[in-house]
């Protein structure tokens, strides 16, 4: 049987492999530091990276854990950083970067608002820019194969898990 954790872990390798160059190369447009919590808020994510981050939090002391002010809110933002920095999921490991999506049949482009004040459309392409659809689908096609594994249809294709569900199970 496929080793789902190891796959997604391998996943996590090849992006932090991209985003670590991405980041190398925009250097002189990234505001991104230590600190600065901007794009922390508690987000859904698939069943298979949740239980693969479960896995990972079991084996290690439990994190910090803060109440949520609001709905929005990471439990796991701790004095404006992350306690699960090691084990943060997919969509924490790409804040910053320029990513670019398909939106209605046309390419978009996201960035942070304090990245990239000063830039063209031109400025981006394929080759300088997070291919945020290419990493999904291969998230989705991973999680498809891991929530078939469930013997009661558990979740559906589209079922996410909101990251405040790990503080309580961990
Ligand atoms: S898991 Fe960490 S990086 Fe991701 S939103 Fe929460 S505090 Fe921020």
């Amino acid at each position: 049987m496929e080793n789902f954790f190891s796959s997604y872990y391998q996943l996590v390798t090849r992006i932090d492999q991209l985003t670590e160059k991405l980041f190398k190369l925009h250097k002189n447009h990234i505001q991104c530091k230590k600190g600065c919590d901007l794009c922390c808020m508690d987000y859904r994510i698939f069943p298979v990276e949740y239980y693969a981050i479960r896995e990972q939090l079991r084996m290690q002391n439990r994190p910090e854990t803060r109440p949520q002010e609001t709905d929005e809110d990471c439990v796991f933002l701790k004095d404006h950083g992350c306690a699960i920095y090691e084990n943060r999921p997919i969509i924490c490991r790409t804040h910053g970067l320029p990513l670019l999506y398909m939106n209605d049949e046309s390419w978009e482009l996201s960035t942070c608002e304090l990245n990239f004040t000063n830039f063209n459309d031109d400025d981006f392409s394929d080759e300088n820019t997070y291919p945020q659809d290419k990493f999904n689908s291969e998230l989705f096609q991973l999680n498809k194969r891991f929530i078939a594994t469930f013997k009661e249809k558990k979740f559906s294709e589209f079922d996410l898990i909101p990251i405040k569900e790990l503080a309580s199970e961990i």
